[in-house]
């Protein structure tokens, strides 16, 4: 391959070389007929292939990122990443632009779920999985985003400001792990700034750390519009400016650039021959892409789905055995909460999560799966209390129908009755002007000129009821009119009055919206529905206490967890706090006043206070967001088909100011044209911190209970080698279930006493049938016992005395002992 890609490095014009160091398309790269080279395609990514730009955009929709990192299972993570490259070809796609990978550092950061939580050895070996299987069926993966993007808060414009040694020796240690145990094709850089430098731009990162330190050979790619200077960012070591199209800055700045020689001709080679071994991999040299035997949503990729849920699945409680439940023992079960019946992929809030999103055929809810499964030999009833969104009274396909759309070229020609220069169906649930794609949903006709537009339409209620309407309005001007009534006026970044009305059954309720767009890659407007109905929580209380088992499903949604939407400075693109919404902790405590016997399902992308009803509550089960087979893996853990294996991923604090970014009040930083936030906390993140400061969690780190029951017992040490170590660990299944165990191994250093206490080095999920037993081992290496020296600006290896920790979480540590690498 290298001579092959030299020989055609050779051949190519300047202008076509320009060509390949930007994007197609949106979504393209490559194209140079002459020298057959076709045009080939990624897609998002991390959890699931979004289809972008076509009509039919389904794909099938994996457990969340964050769930496939509490299966603490590098092999399901391969497995994971063989399916999304199994979509990827069937659709003849190339690359996928996952996995997304920044660690946690605050709960509330937006692509919390979509991440693999607070750990670098967890995120990075759980991403080389995902790496290694999506590239063994010829897909390029691309793990992101390089680096320090820890928040959505002012993500394009923001300056994370954290000391070099933190970052090499946390935030870079987990693409260290994904880079060299999984050898990713691409990499994608962070929007933000690191330590004033755009990521785009800086030369440590793509040049001194993947390449040397790494020994990557892929590409490097700006996230998308996060290239923002072609010169620097080509002299930083970037390869690909994407999204691609005429004008990018390469395209339109870059033949200059080269002219007057500031960016000399071999920097622009390397570039050109790193996207050239890359479009190799991705067969941009074959004759024609090739599809088949590959399987979009095949029935192997919707059973792992389903297993994969259950791998991730991670029990919270369970006192007095509660779970699982006996089949035949209730007769009456309420299903309440507003996931009980909430397709959370499917019906698209705001935009299903941002690039993150999934869109699959179905999706099976819980109230769904137990009602299918155990309908006939009890009554199952729904009755949600709380709504996402208006299901009931405004049915997806109705909120789905399109309005009219006219678009002028200025408000001047619309208002005085100019005729307009596009005429189209469009519906406002969700629509995104600027050039900026997430979600998929763009208009680059429209999108590089200025205009006005005017969308009308009508929405019909199947069912009486008191609700809200609210246009959220992204970096524009909008006017918002519900039956006449002039609701919005302005440009209101996201959060916009909601318009709270009463409606009829079958009488429609009329919109008017009024655009005035500038090009502006974030601007968009959504319309969203809200629940304004008191009754319905107590018509779920008086079912549930009429009940012999109440199954709650709640937690969050995408409206919260989320990608940002929106460029620059945009105050409002995290969680906006750790409370679960609408008033669900008071819900779910008088739930248990009228009925103890309560089951609580979370469905949700992050830490959620629990503290109101979690010492009450008999059982309850963290989902995340488990994907398209929901229902069907939570009524298989219910009813104890399937054990939850899942462990979790972050520390589980009682309230937001236990984490360390909301102790030093450093988060979210200035937020501001100049925004930046300081990492003061340095390497302190998660258990780390709680370690430090003895913080009181409610679960801590790698924790999650089981049905088996489990005893465990460090058997020895072994010395391999002057730095290598096998610890090997008896665990032995003491009940009749089978089910997994994982066995965590922490170390530490009396000698560093400015370091951690402990962090995970290694881990392993052990599968026992009932009363069996294994010995699993455990390794320690030199990277164990390194750690960043500031004088060598290396990670460098440190002989000495350690200790070690062998835990069932960072809080319960069965075994202790030292070795002393030399
Ligand atoms: C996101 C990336 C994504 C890209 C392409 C950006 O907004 O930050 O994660 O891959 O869009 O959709």
């Amino acid at each position: 391959m290298e001579n092959f890609i030299r020989t055609v490095l050779e051949k190519l014009t300047v202008e076509e070389k320009i060509s390949l160091v930007s994007g197609t398309s949106n979504m393209g790269i490559g194209k140079i007929p002459r020298l057959g080279i076709r045009e080939v395609f990624m897609a998002d990514g991390p959890q699931g292939i979004r289809r972008e730009g076509t009509p039919d955009m389904t794909n099938t929709a994996l457990p969340c990122g964050l769930a496939l990192a509490a299966s603490f299972d590098t092999e399901l993570a391969q497995q994971y990443g063989g399916v999304i490259a199994e979509d990827a070809r069937a659709c003849g796609i190339r690359a996928s632009l996952g996995p997304g990978m920044n660690l946690m550092r605050t709960p509330l950061n937006g692509r919390t779920f979509e991440y693999y939580g607070e750990d670098p050895v967890l995120s990075g070996r759980i991403a080389a999985g995902y790496i290694k299987g999506c590239q063994a069926k010829g897909v390029a993966a691309c793990p992101k985003h390089l680096a320090l993007n820890n928040q959505e808060i002012c993500r394009t414009i923001g300056n994370s400001i954290c000391d070099h040694a933190v970052l090499r020796d946390l935030y870079l240690e987990n693409f260290e792990i994904a880079v060299t145990g999984g050898k990713p094709q691409m990499v994608m850089t962070a929007y933000n700034k690191i330590n004033g430098i755009q990521a785009s731009e800086y030369e440590y990162t793509q040049k001194k750390f993947l390449r040397e330190e790494c020994g990557f050979d892929g590409v490097t790619v700006s996230d998308w519009g996060g290239t923002h200077d072609i010169k620097k960012a080509l002299l930083g070591g970037q390869d690909l400016e994407m999204g691609g199209g005429e004008n990018t800055l390469a395209r339109k700045n870059l033949a200059a650039h080269i002219k007057n020689g500031d960016v000399p001709m071999d920097v622009l080679d390397n570039a050109v021959l790193n996207n050239l071994r890359l479009l190799y991999r991705m067969g941009a040299f074959d004759k024609e892409e090739n599809c088949s035997g590959y399987k979009l949503c095949s029935d192997e990729s919707l059973k792992f789905v389903r297993r994969a849920a259950v791998e991730g699945a991670v029990l919270l409680e369970n006192k007095n055995s509660f779970l699982p439940l006996e089949r035949g023992r209730y007769k009456k079960i309420t299903v309440t909460g507003p996931s009980a019946n909430f397709k959370h992929h499917i019906r698209s809030v705001v935009y299903g999560g941002g690039s993150g999103a999934t869109y699959p055929p179905y999706e099976v809810t819980v109230y769904d799966a137990l009602k299918a499964r155990f309908g006939a030999d009890c009554e199952v009833n729904l009755a949600p209390g709380i709504l996402h969104e208006l299901e009931e009274i405004m049915p997806e396909k109705m909120i789905r129908e399109d309005f009219d759309a006219e678009y002028f070229d200025d408000i001047e020609t619309m208002y005085n009755g100019g005729e307009p220069f596009l005429v189209r169906k469009e519906n406002p649930i969700n629509i995104n002007y600027g050039s900026m794609n997430v979600g998929g949903v763009s208009d680059d006709s429209i999108s590089e000129r200025k205009f006005a537009g005017r969308l009308h339409g009508f929405i019909t209620p199947v069912k009486s009821g008191h609700i809200g309407i609210q246009l959220g309005i992204n970096q524009m001007y909008a006017k918002f009119r519900v039956n006449g009534k002039e609701i919005t006026c302005g440009n209101f970044d996201i959060y916009a009055p909601v318009c709270e009305l009463q409606v009829e059954k079958d009488v429609p309720v009329e919109i008017d919206i009024e655009v005035n767009y500038y090009p502006n890659k974030g601007a968009g407007i959504s319309l969203r529905y809200f629940d304004f109905d008191n009754q319905r929580m107590q018509t779920a209380i008086e079912l549930a206490a009429a009940s012999d088992l109440v199954i709650y499903v709640g937690g969050s949604n995408h409206i919260f967890d989320k990608e940002g939407i929106g460029w620059g400075n945009v105050p409002y693109s995290d969680i906006p706090s750790m409370k679960l919404p609408y008033g669900q902790s008071e819900f779910i405590a008088k739930l248990y006043d009228a009925n103890p016997n309560i089951c609580v399902v979370l469905l949700n992308g992050s830490a959620l206070e629990v503290e109101e009803f979690a010492d009450k509550v008999p059982a309850m089960l963290e989902m995340f967001y488990p994907g398209m087979e929901c229902g069907n893996a939570v009524a298989d853990i219910l009813f104890g088909e399937k054990t939850p294996q899942g462990r979790l991923p972050f520390s589980w604090c009682r309230k937001l100011e236990d984490y360390p970014p909301h102790a030093n009040k450093s988060y979210p930083g200035t937020v501001d044209d100049n925004a930046h936030v300081n990492y003061l906390e340095g390497m302190f993140i998660g258990y780390r911190y709680m370690d430090k400061e003895k913080i009181d969690v409610r679960y801590p780190f790698g924790y999650g209970l089981s049905y088996g029951k489990f005893e465990h017992e460090m058997v020895e040490t072994v010395r391999n080698g002057a730095h290598d170590f096998s610890v090997r660990v008896r665990v032995k299944n003491i009940s009749d279930i089978a089910d997994a165990e994982v066995i965590q191994l922490y170390v530490g250093s009396d000698e560093f006493p400015e370091r951690p206490v402990k962090a995970l080095r290694d881990f392993v999920k052990v599968k026992l049938n009932g009363n069996e037993e294994k010995i699993v081992e455990l390794k320690l290496g030199k990277r164990d016992f390194s750690h960043y020296s500031r004088m060598k600006n290396a990670i460098c290896f440190y002989p000495g005395k350690y200790n070690i920790y062998l835990g069932t979480s960072a809080n319960d540590i069965f075994a202790a002992s030292t070795v002393e690498p030399e």
